[in-house]
């Protein structure tokens, strides 16, 4: 998937339906861990972010502005960290769109979530 496709799935967001919607655990403006216990139903992956072509993926993320990793108003920019690892998911409720990729640690494993603003979408 790629930024204009990303952009226009983000912007079927229903935000009437979303503010009452069984996913608003995962509605995070900021990546978030989220177990899987509480990953909502009614979420389905529409596609990835990884590119096929690269085996390991760059660990640089890309903050022009000045934000950082967990900053809720980070740019959402496709082939650098963590985007480069993400599953995309929408809800089949309220269409909003998120993104999920795995931390692996020593002995645990994490998955992160981030709701899809697109105005946060930065060109590549
Ligand atoms: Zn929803």
């Amino acid at each position: 998937m790629n930024t204009q496709q990303l952009r226009e799935l983000a912007s079927g967001r229903d935000p009437g339906k979303a503010a009452a919607c069984t996913c608003l655990a995962a509605q995070s403006a900021a990546w978030e861990s989220i177990t899987d216990d509480r990953w909502p139903a009614g979420l389905e992956q529409v596609g990835s972010l990884r590119d096929p072509a690269i085996d390991g993926p760059t660990f640089e993320e890309l903050h022009p502005n000045g934000t950082r990793y967990g900053s809720p108003d980070a740019p959402i920019a496709i082939g650098w960290f963590p985007f480069n690892r993400c599953d995309v998911y929408r809800c089949s409720r309220c269409s909003t769109a998120f993104l999920r990729y795995t931390e692996y640690g020593g002995y645990y494993v994490d998955h992160r979530v981030r709701m899809v603003s697109p105005a946060l979408i930065v060109e590549p």
